[in-house]
């Protein structure tokens, strides 16, 4: 285990990071986010993402993520400077420590660290900022093919918002951050069309048929929808074709809007091998249809009981986007979740609880007060279950979010006025019901009448 028995945080700091350098983080060895579709990646979600050489990965397909830029990261790490993408880390490190007024926070860097062995950190200390390393946790985008077209989307990620911007045109009369999500078709993010031999995918399937599949500990698939991807059947067949040979364990983000025949094609194909399932939603019904584009609600449900029922899963998590709309029926879905705990165990399924900061006009905070507050009286009691109910994380997450609704006034540090991004929901929200043959009031009737004054 990469922590000593009852190690805190700070103190693993310095016994594994500190010696190292002053700025080291495991994450610019070892973990990698790759979008297969633009050619882009990042360490983690915190620097912006950068563009992957195409000339290189032809000749060398471990380029795909040992960039001259990433290289140039670990080597700043490496003599204890600060590489500039991860300003992130270094605000909260700078940030005065609200519990602790001699030792600086703890930032992401550390919590990307742990995860990894300790000889294998000494291991990419030590290694020449020059020389290649092998991955251990990846996750991968093959491509944005996606049937949905959630709000808190956008073309960059869902072909089907590529559509709605070819019919309908760009979304009109938005001046808030995230705007620009919605008024172009983000061709960038697919460089190459489905008839076209990308070159990125075709090296991330040579890296991996050669080493990259004795190497990599963790590989997650994201999209798009995955499932819909050819390239992630082609994967999957792999592993079936290769039973046995790869410890990889594997983990593919679905929205299952799908029959359940397909799910079964997944479960066959992954038997031998270790698999997480995480899947989005976060709220009930009507409101989870309006909210997530094209998801019927009883095939999900249905879905997600599969699952539960065949017990193959490594494990099934649901991610909550924590988004305005979906406030008025979020404990009822959490509740749901509860009553599955019941049923199949505490870790059959978890939950995670992500809030959305981005577009701003989406935050829960655009919210009347009222609403919100209604919202945390009926989570309090989900927050005080017991951890044989739910997960420690789980009950924290409730928690942060009460506070979240009650405390925090702003999205986020930039983000303009409540009353211009109130304007650009109902501006939003108007155009998306006409597009999408949807209709706000009547599926939101407790909205309706704050709705109608913006
Ligand atoms: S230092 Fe922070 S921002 Fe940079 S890769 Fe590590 S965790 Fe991510």
């Amino acid at each position: 285990m990469p922590k000593i028995a009852n190690e805190t945080d700070l103190q693993y700091k310095r016994r594994v990071i500190d010696i190292k350098s002053a700025s080291f983080c495991g994450a610019k060895w070892y973990n990698a986010t790759i979008w297969l579709g633009s050619g882009q990646t990042t360490s983690c979600h915190h620097p912006l993402p950068h563009q992957v050489s195409v000339e290189q990965v032809m000749v060398n397909p471990k380029a795909l993520h040992n960039t001259r830029e990433k290289k140039n990261d670990r080597a700043l790490m490496q003599d204890g400077l600060r590489p500039k993408g991860c300003d992130y880390c270094w605000k909260i490190e700078d940030m005065p420590n609200p519990v602790d007024v001699v030792n600086p926070s703890i930032s992401d860097r550390v919590y990307k660290t742990v995860i990894y062995e300790d000889k294998d950190l000494d291991e990419a200390f030590n290694t020449p900022p020059e020389q290649d390393v092998n991955l251990q946790t990846l996750e991968i985008a093959f491509d944005r093919t996606c049937q949905f077209a959630c709000s808190y989307c956008n073309p960059a990620f869902s072909t089907t918002w590529v559509r709605d911007i070819h019919r309908n045109g760009p979304y009109t009369n938005l001046v808030s951050d995230g705007r620009n999500h919605f008024t172009h078709t983000h061709d960038s993010s697919q460089l190459y069309t489905i008839n076209d031999v990308n070159p990125y995918v075709e090296a991330f399937f040579k890296w991996w048929e050669s080493d990259l599949h004795k190497t990599l500990k963790e590989l997650r698939i994201t999209g798009g929808e995955p499932l819909m991807s050819g390239y992630t059947w082609r994967l999957i067949e792999w592993f079936k074709d290769h039973r046995g040979e790869s410890k990889t364990r594997l983990a593919i983000n679905s929205n299952l809007g799908f029959e359940q025949d397909k799910l079964e094609r997944l479960l066959d194909a992954t038997e031998d091998i270790e698999l997480d399932l995480y899947t989005s939603n976060e709220s009930i019904g009507r409101h989870a249809i309006y909210i997530r584009d094209g998801l019927d609600w009883d095939q999900w449900t249905s879905n997600l009981v599969y699952l539960l029922d065949g017990r193959k899963l490594r494990g099934l998590h649901v991610m909550c986007t924590i988004n305005a709309l979906c406030l008025i029926s979020l404990p009822e879905f959490l509740w749901k979740i509860v009553e599955l705990k019941k049923k199949y165990g505490k870790d059959s399924i978890n939950f995670s609880l992500n809030i959305l900061r981005f577009p701003s006009f989406q935050s829960p905070l655009v919210l009347p007060l009222e609403v919100r507050e209604e919202c945390i009286s009926q989570l309090l009691p989900l927050g005080n279950l017991s951890v044989d109910t739910l997960h420690e994380f789980e009950i924290n997450q409730v928690g942060r979010l009460v506070s979240y609704l009650k405390e925090v006034d702003s999205p986020h540090s930039g983000a303009m006025t409540n009353s211009i991004l109130q304007r650009d929901f109902k501006n939003f929200y108007e155009q998306y019901d006409q597009r999408r043959g949807k209709d706000f009031r009547h599926t939101f009737p407790q909205l309706a009448e704050w709705y109608d004054t913006l």
